[in-house]
């Protein structure tokens, strides 16, 4: 198994339809990344967080990006639910993203997400961005569409009981959601820690479609 070390990203996207996604998906790496990178810059967008989401996107981001030298936050208010039928606007915002910030690495939605927003951003994700490092996260969900990743991060113990920490801080509005609960993330983490035989046993997991290997 190949490894490298995570100290070469400087620079990070974070892309996320809903309000909670970003988290979820990613945020144990943005945290474990914070940690370890000493100026790491991120851009974190939110495309839908209504009402109350939105307070509660803001200031998870604000703890999720308490270690990271610099942060841009956006919070979208696309329709929820109704992405496919928004696609001109978010690509223009996609565009407008896309002029202010170059990522090392952008993290986007599974292109197979069943979640009709995820999808929307995952493939714009590729259509935006023709010269960067893209990884797709995962979402558990009622649909069944978890497959089989190929890129893995490990989180350290800490890291993995922080994220999961602030996940039930910040989004009251998700506490009765039947799988909105702490076991769930644990058990996410423990999968795919197995999975790439991590040191902690935890882990988050992602797609990589295409990697480029420079000489130097
Ligand atoms: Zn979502």
């Amino acid at each position: 198994m190949w490894q490298i070390p995570l100290g070469s990203v400087h620079r990070i996207l974070c892309l996320g339809a809903h309000s909670d996604d970003i988290e979820i998906g990613v945020g144990g790496t943005v945290l474990e990344l914070a940690e370890r990178v000493s100026g790491l810059e991120t851009c974190w967008v939110v495309f839908s967080a209504p009402g109350p989401r939105a307070e509660e996107a803001r200031s998870s981001a604000n703890d999720f990006l308490a270690d990271a030298a610099f942060k841009g936050v956006k919070i979208g208010s696309f329709r929820e639910n109704y992405f496919p039928s928004q696609w001109p606007s978010i690509k223009d915002w996609f565009e407008e993203i896309k002029a202010n910030f170059d990522p090392d690495v952008v993290f986007t939605h599974y292109r197979d997400d069943r979640h009709q927003d995820h999808r929307v951003l995952s493939d714009l994700a590729w259509n935006t961005f023709r010269n960067h490092l893209i990884l797709e996260y995962e979402i558990l969900k009622y649909d069944g569409d978890l497959g089989q990743p190929n890129l893995f991060i490990p989180l350290s113990e800490k890291v993995s009981e922080r994220k999961i920490e602030l996940l039930m801080k910040h989004f009251q509005t998700q506490s009765g959601k039947h799988w909105f609960t702490r076991d769930t993330f644990e058990a996410m983490h423990r999968i795919r820690g197995v999975e790439c035989a991590s040191k902690t046993g935890r882990a988050e997991a992602f797609y990589c479609r295409k990697l480029v290997l420079t000489p130097i």
